[in-house]
């Protein structure tokens, strides 16, 4: 393992931006978000969560991906390509986890070719937590908060350093490009890592038991849910906001809409929300959605029994994001716990 002093984060952020656009937790009016570096951003790797995931980096939040013109009554398209290598610092192992969810839906064939691209060119530096808060729940899930398997770096905050481990092949040809900034680590300096990588599994796992709930068997249980009236009492508080799933990490539906003004114009695609009464409106008229009940029942269903029943893996990785934002406090744990992934003996 490795490790770079603070004192020479500027210098990494400098070598790092000059070869490849850099993205980092950028701190502007009290609102933390990733954003490409410029000089003078003032970072800040202390944040736990950003305000948005940085599934926004591999999965633009808008994309625009053709072009098209009409010349001499001829229609001519280009394709649009806006990407390049990027470096992506400072993502909690919660959102690598999301990525990695993404990467299930995207990745799996057909593949989806703007998505694979970006992930081919990017590289994903994590940095582990060192105090997650009350609403993070990633060990629910059975993720790590100081740890990050899909990472290509995997960086620990001991201080007045961070240990940094390269993880992959990307992760090694990054870690060789700025060795000039990386020192060995001692033995203890590792030892250390590793024990407070263990404290903070312990302690948010702690932290979740008193919260008296177990997520594992809730796919089982959703299965004859659908037509419960649990619904009932979730969707009526529901304002139909769609934050939920704009700052989730692991949601990914998108639309695709076409622009144009006099002979040229474009296509993009743009996260949508299952929240949204035009979600699922056909160009009949018809929408097998058509309230709020059926929205709020089909988020998390997607994420507690459809994705799982798909892919193996809940589409919830315990970030706590909709906890913190929900401005009516309607969130997956609380939907968790309500449809009965309380462990025998809590209240
Ligand atoms: S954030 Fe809350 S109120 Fe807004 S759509 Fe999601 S569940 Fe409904
Ligand atoms: S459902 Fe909520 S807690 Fe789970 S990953 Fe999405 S925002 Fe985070």
């Amino acid at each position: 393992m490795k490790k770079i002093v603070k004192d020479k984060l500027p210098s990494l952020w400098e070598q790092l931006s000059s070869q490849a656009t850099l993205f980092l937790p950028v701190e502007q009016d009290g609102v933390v978000n990733f954003a490409p570096w410029e000089e003078g951003d003032s970072v800040n790797l202390e944040a736990l969560n950003t305000v948005v995931p940085p599934k926004n980096v591999v999965f633009p939040q808008t994309e625009t991906y053709m072009r098209f013109k009409v010349e001499n009554d001829k229609l001519h398209i280009e394709p649009f390509e806006q990407n390049g290598p990027y470096v992506l610092f400072g993502a909690r192992p919660c959102d690598v986890a999301g990525i990695t969810l993404l990467d299930k839906v995207f990745l799996q064939e057909p593949e989806d070719g703007l998505y694979s691209r970006r992930r081919r060119e990017g590289t994903v530096i994590s940095v582990a937590c060192n105090e997650p808060d009350a609403a993070c729940f990633c060990t629910s899930f059975e993720l790590e908060p100081g740890m990050a398997p899909g990472a290509d770096i995997m960086v620990w905050d001991m201080g007045d350093y961070l240990l940094w481990k390269a993880q992959s092949e990307k992760g090694e040809k990054l870690t060789g490009s700025v060795e000039n900034l990386l020192q060995e680590a001692a033995e203890e300096e590792q030892k250390a890592a590793m024990e407070l990588k263990e404290r903070v599994t312990a302690k948010e796992a702690a932290a979740a038991q008193e919260m008296g709930w177990d997520p594992s068997g809730v796919k089982e249980t959703l299965k004859d849910m659908f037509d419960s009236d649990i619904w009932e009492q979730f969707f009526r508080r529901c304002l139909g906001c769609g934050i939920c799933t704009y700052i989730c990490p692991t949601c990914h539906c998108f639309d695709i809409q076409d622009y144009s003004k006099d002979q040229e114009g474009g296509r993009f695609r743009c996260w949508d929300s299952c929240m949204f009464a035009d979600f699922t409106l056909m160009g009949s008229g018809e929408n097998p959605r058509p309230t709020r009940k059926e929205r709020v029942r089909q988020r998390f269903m997607h994420k507690l029994c459809y994705y799982p029943s798909n892919f193996g893996l809940y589409a919830c990785v315990g970030c706590g994001r909709c906890v913190r934002k929900c401005p009516v406090n309607l969130d997956i744990a609380q939907v968790i716990k309500e449809v009965g992934g309380v462990k025998s003996g809590s209240e």
